[in-house]
């Protein structure tokens, strides 16, 4: 059992001045070495309390009066007023990325070692007090093979052969402790903010993705060095740590990580070969995320999980404002309309939706809230937070932040400290506006309708929302459009061929046009002349079919007519990974799908025959790739290494080519491990294994299966890829059978793995197609004992599949 809310009040209300100490000792290959000192003051002398620390080995505790373990907590009675315990320890590490990650690279054989947080994870790798509001300075020392560099959130003040000494922290929370150790490749530099101060900075890599950091050093530079300046002038409060360093990791479970002083990066952000504009677009604006962090959530910290939105909702909508606004990647928010946004609706549809602000008892434990770091709490609240800026403006919405920035620096912040600093600074009722937009669920509908005198918007529900307008004569050109403020009354707009509401997409709110609007975008979606727009037409259509009001076949009209003419690569995209990802397995009968895949095929042919902008061609020949019934083709551009467009094979394309081959049934397990040999990497291990993994055959799946369900040490990612292509829709008939064992066997092994294990454990969910008996089964697997982050995903993915079924 994780963390309940009552003990995290109570322990809050009993200890201040905490300080950690800590020394690692990594130079062992088996476990590692900690030896800390907590000191601390306790308001009720003679009281108990406890330190969190997982399953320690040889474990020593001294300066307490009297202490138990119990393998996950060290229970201290008799507190004094002043307390010291010190703790030595040897613990495990991990290879699922909660925790004391260890990775081996087979590129070379250089091993790394980083600790990854977050929620309940800091007891994995010292022992503390492991909630929030009980931020502590923290000095840390690490003893490390020779020739490693650590990282860590402090600058490193001594270095002498294996041992480092880093500088003591300002007050952090447990779960932002960071420390990265190994041979990396770095790029390191000083550079001095608006403020005047200088700060060193670094870029950091495993040693065989030396080329790829240097290949984007300048870039990643310039990045960095843009939102920070940009950060550094619009918040009032200067950058609060010491140095700022950003290392691409492996194993990181999460798209980064924003420990303060040193970010972490999952390293697939650092591809080897080609880095799509899109993929820039998306690290850019992680880049942008993950220091926004800095302020939200570093430097002013939620007391408590239920504001887990004060942390990520600021990051998200940040990330994507700042990476436009500073970084010069224009047109951010068509790409989080159309690539972020939908999740969040399909979220507030569903049992486990929560107010963007949840109440702190609805959150009661800390495996409740790992559910809470959803599309509610990220784009939901991405997009509420959008609305708030374009309602009240941006001058009154950053003098509000500020306020609350520096109200609550280096301390806890709630809900109510927010809207407090805020109604301070504007006349308008941001109580009122916070009531309905963060105290409740689930979203309004802009619906546009038509009578004798022209189009009428309506607003069914009971948000206020100022939203641009579009309207469009029948050439497309566009005659009006305009920001409106909406609320109880209809509005009367003047005669348009198209009107599309939310044309930029700055409120969340499902819209609906009518039939004549509706019948022109059949028709000319492609055509319509803004990126905005498109995006917020396309996301529509997703919506569209989750409601039952658009038949998937017809989506994919819409596919083969107009996303072969799209112009903005984002969109392309987005459209196709929605398309494969759920409109395919989720939304088609499975006697359709094998037709589904091959007009996706042809879609993508067609759009490259059209000789595309040279970005759009990539992503046309990844999805090709994925999708071609033509195995002898793809085996001409293994040979060729070239796609028969002529771009070149990277190892992203080709391990698609792999993948989609052994799909096919067209390649042998030892053709794949040549491939696997031929490529060295760890990109080519994953590979293979996602290529295994999707031969068509009964005693391939047995072998994929038992390697991510029977295998104790499976990676997370090793786990991920072999889910990947074991689930394939177009072989439902063959992996059908295995939707029993998986309802039977991952809850075993939630019950010992981490959160996000868990999480991934969950996002394996069948994707095929599903049918009521599964929906039975689902249901029956739920009424057993199922861990609760487990439990969360597979209500989710039911809630979704009882949309699919026939209504
Ligand atoms: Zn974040």
């Amino acid at each position: 059992m994780s963390l309940t809310l009552d003990e995290a009040r109570a322990r809050a209300a009993l200890l201040y001045n905490v300080v950690y100490d800590v020394s690692l000792d990594l130079t062992d290959r088996e476990t590692f070495g900690v030896a800390a000192s907590v000191r601390f003051d306790c308001a009720e002398p003679g009281a108990d309390t406890f330190l969190e620390l997982t399953d320690a080995l040889d474990l020593v505790v001294a300066g307490a009066n009297e202490w138990s373990y119990d393998g996950r907590r060290i229970h201290l009675s008799g507190l004094e007023a002043s307390n010291e315990v010190r703790v030595g320890a040897r613990l495990p590490y991990v290879t699922d990325g909660d925790g004391m990650h260890t990775f081996t690279d087979p590129a070379d054989g250089e091993t790394y070692v980083s600790a990854y947080i977050g929620m309940d994870i800091a007891q994995r790798v010292f022992p503390c007090f492991d909630q929030n509001d009980l931020k502590a300075p923290l000095t840390l020392h690490v003893t490390a093979p020779e020739g490693w560099t650590a990282l860590a959130n402090a600058r490193a003040i001594a270095h002498e052969g294996g041992r480092w000494d880093f500088d003591r922290t300002p007050p952090i929370p447990t779960a932002m402790f960071v420390v990265c150790a190994g041979p990396w490749h770095s790029v390191t530099w000083e550079h001095t903010g608006p403020d005047g101060r200088t700060l060193p900075f670094g870029w950091h890599a495993r040693r065989s993705l030396a080329a790829e950091l240097d290949r984007d050093a300048e870039e990643l530079r310039r990045v960095t060095e843009q939102c920070f300046d940009h950060y550094s002038t619009i918040f009032d409060e200067p950058y609060a740590f010491d140095s700022y360093d950003q290392a691409f990791v492996p194993g990181q479970n999460w798209g980064a990580l924003e420990t303060p002083g040193c970010v972490t990066y999952r390293d697939e952000y650092l591809p080897i070969g080609r880095v799509t504009e899109g993929e820039r677009r998306r690290r850019a604006t992680v880049i942008a995320h993950e220091m926004a962090h800095m302020w939200f959530g570093d430097l002013v910290t939620m007391r408590w999980w239920e504001d887990t939105w004060l942390n990520e909702s600021f990051a998200d909508y940040m990330g994507f404002r700042v990476v436009e606004e500073a970084a010069g990647f224009e047109g951010s928010f068509v790409d989080f309309t159309v690539r972020r946004k939908p999740g969040a609706y399909a979220a507030d549809e569903r049992r486990s939706t929560h107010p963007v602000a949840a109440i702190a008892e609805e959150v009661a434990d800390v495996d409740l809230a790992a559910g809470n770091f959803d599309s509610i709490s990220y784009a939901k609240g991405n997009s509420v937070l959008r609305q708030l800026v374009t309602w009240l403006g941006d001058d009154a919405f950053l003098a509000g932040v500020n306020a609350y920035l520096t109200r609550h620096r280096f301390d806890n912040a709630t809900l109510a400290d927010f809207v407090d600093a805020l109604d301070a600074v504007t006349d308008r009722d941001v109580r009122g506006w916070a009531q309905v937009w963060l105290r409740t669920t689930g979203f309004d509908t802009l619906r546009v309708s038509r009578d004798a005198d022209g189009p009428v918007l309506t607003r069914e529900g009971s948000r206020p929302h100022r939203v641009r307008v579009t309207s469009y004569d029948a050439s497309l050109a566009r005659i009006d459009s305009r920001l409106l403020d909406i609320g109880d009354d209809p509005i009367r707009l003047g005669d348009a061929e198209i009107v599309v509401p939310n044309s930029a997409g700055e409120t969340f709110a499902r819209i609906r046009l009518d039939d004549r609007s509706w019948e022109a975008v059949e028709r000319h979606l492609a055509s319509i002349p803004d990126d905005d727009t498109r995006a917020v037409l396309w996301s529509g259509g997703f919506d569209l079919v989750r409601s039952g009001e658009l038949p998937a076949t017809d989506f994919l009209g819409l596919v083969t007519r107009h996303l072969t003419r799209e112009p903005e690569v984002t969109i392309v995209e987005s459209v196709l990974a929605w398309t494969l990802s759920t409109l395919i397995p989720q939304h088609l009968a499975p006697a359709d799908i094998m037709g589904a895949v091959a007009q996706v095929a042809a879609a993508c042919e067609s759009g490259l025959a059209s000789e595309p902008d040279p970005e759009v061609a990539v992503v046309l020949s990844r999805s090709f790739a994925e999708t071609t019934p033509d195995a002898v083709l793809l085996e001409q551009w293994l040979l060729d290494r070239a796609t028969h467009t002529g771009i070149e094979l990277d190892p992203t394309m080709r391990w698609s080519a792999i993948r989609r081959l052994a799909a096919l049934g067209a390649l042998t397990p030892e053709q794949i491990d040549d491939e696997r040999h031929g490529d060295g990497t760890v990109v080519g291990e994953l590979g293979a294994a996602r290529a295994l993994a999707a031969i068509p055959h009964p005693e391939a799946k047995a072998r994929a299966w038992a390697r991510m369900f029977e295998d104790p040490h499976v990676s997370n990612r090793m786990f991920v890829a072999s889910a990947e292509g074991f689930w394939d829709p177009e072989q439902v008939e063959l992996v059908h059978p295995y939707v029993a064992r998986y309802l039977a066997e991952a809850p075993t092994v939630a019950r010992t793995c981490g959160q996000a294990f868990s999480l991934l454990l969950g996002k394996s969910f069948p994707n095929i197609p599903l049918g009521e008996a599964d929906v039975a089964a689902v249901e029956a697997a739920l009424a057993g004992d199922v861990p609760t982050v487990l439990r969360r995903e597979w209500e989710d993915s039911l809630d979704d599949l009882r949309l699919t079924l026939p209504r």
